[in-house]
């Protein structure tokens, strides 16, 4: 027993140490981590130019205040925008704080506009855990118990762009459309290039806020900076948190066209958020995904793992659909399957599952080609035996049977 609060069911494992894509139990164990902290550690784990520009800053200065410039700040926020050809940035900790800045401001404009602004967000969404973020969040079981929620969300299908027109239709209030372009806790599911075309179109027409949630998807992971990229389009207002720290709390809410200018002093602040340590940890992530060309890597081993899955499990019956985007894999079974993620575990590989039965892979954007291999080797004869319970498991069983 501990003294937690019981909020998460974890598995019996610690680890002490972490090299590249390996962690290390206090056990000696090592693992192979197809996770990466759940989408954060894109650079593995110690990277060395990472650890060199976080022990420099810390022994320079860790936190001093938003009452004062902060000059690392001015910084990471000068790339982000250049990065993304958005204008401002307010820095917080993490996700969901990101996400509550993007709510606030919506509502604040719809203020100013005179509207009590209405967010249309989408089906199997995830936003975060504070309140107004779970609001807009689409998993029943996250939300139950919580209510009363905070109100000004209204809920539409995903990758629909005739439900959010009608919703729009519906209401004159509506002011933002928020959207992953690929969700991940919701399952990694990928949204179409027209469909996110289409709601810029339509948030240009209505004059609405095209509100895109970066968090996961996010610096890098999909083989671009963001996924709304691959789209050719840019939002009004992007989240990130997070793959930006690479394991140093923080979040960013970005601002571009209509949602730029709309906080001024005292409208919003953190203590914590955008100091120094933290946006160290985002400058010298970029720079390593930028010259390290990880963006071209998780593009590469993305689709290595994904052909590799796909050919050691063809023909194998209960895999629904294999799925993804660069670093941000899903494999849907026809049936629950948390119990695999601790037999990977056993066969010294971290994954996790999300939305009951999708398996779900987000390994750091520094994988290597032999690991991506590794993954596959790893992971393919557990679901083949899991779906299989009285078949002979391995690549061997499976190409037979396919
Ligand atoms: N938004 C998305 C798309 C996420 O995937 C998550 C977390 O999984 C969040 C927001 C919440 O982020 P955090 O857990 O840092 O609050």
């Amino acid at each position: 027993m501990t003294h937690l609060m019981n909020t998460y069911n974890r598995l019996p494992i610690a680890f002490t140490h972490g090299k590249g894509a390996r962690l290390f139990d206090e056990h000696g164990n090592e693992y192979l981590d197809a996770l990466a902290g759940i989408a954060v550690n894109g650079l593995g784990h110690a990277h060395p130019r990472l650890v060199a520009a976080l022990t420099d800053q810390i022994g320079r200065l860790i936190h001093t205040s938003n009452v004062y410039r902060v000059r690392e700040q001015e910084a990471l926020a000068d790339r982000i925008c250049a990065l993304s050809g958005m204008q401002e940035v307010f820095f917080a900790n993490s996700g969901a704080e990101a996400n509550e800045a993007a709510l606030k401001l919506v509502r604040f404009l719809g203020h100013q506009r005179g509207i009590e602004a209405q967010t249309i967000v989408m089906e199997r969404a995830w936003h975060g855990r504070t309140l107004a973020t779970l609001a807009a969040t689409g998993s029943a079981k996250a939300r139950q118990g919580f209510e009363p929620f905070p109100t000004g969300f209204i809920c539409v299908p995903y990758n629909d762009i005739g439900a959010v027109t009608r919703a729009i239709d519906a209401d004159s209030r509506v002011l933002a459309v928020w959207v992953e372009v690929l969700q991940g806790e919701g399952g990694i599911y990928v949204a179409d290039v027209d469909y996110v075309k289409a709601l810029r179109r339509l948030c240009d027409e209505r004059r609405l806020l095209l509100m895109i949630d970066e968090v996961q998807s996010g610096i890098g992971r999909t083989g671009k900076w963001f996924a709304h990229q691959w789209a050719g389009i840019k939002p009004d207002v992007m989240t990130l948190a997070k793959g930006l720290g690479s394991g140093v709390p923080i979040g960013a809410c970005v601002a571009a066209g209509p949602a730029a200018g709309v906080f001024g002093p005292g409208n919003h602040g953190t203590t914590f958020g955008g100091g120094p340590l933290a946006m160290r940890a985002g400058i010298e992530t970029l720079d390593i995904i930028e010259s390290e060309g990880l963006m071209a890597n998780a593009v590469a081993q993305g689709e290595r793992i994904v052909n590799g899955l796909k050919r050691g499990l063809q023909g194998v019956g209960g895999i629904v659909q294999i799925r993804g985007k660069g670093l941000m894999i899903g494999i849907e079974l026809d049936r629950p399957c948390s119990h695999l993620v601790r037999q990977a575990l056993a066969a010294g590989l971290l994954i996790n599952v999300t939305h009951d039965s999708v398996l779900r892979l987000l390994p750091p954007l520094i994988l290597s080609a032999e690991d991506a291999d590794l993954i596959v080797h790893r992971l393919a004869p557990l679901i083949i035996a899991f779906l299989r319970p009285h078949s002979a498991s391995g690549l061997g069983a499976t190409a037979k049977a396919a």
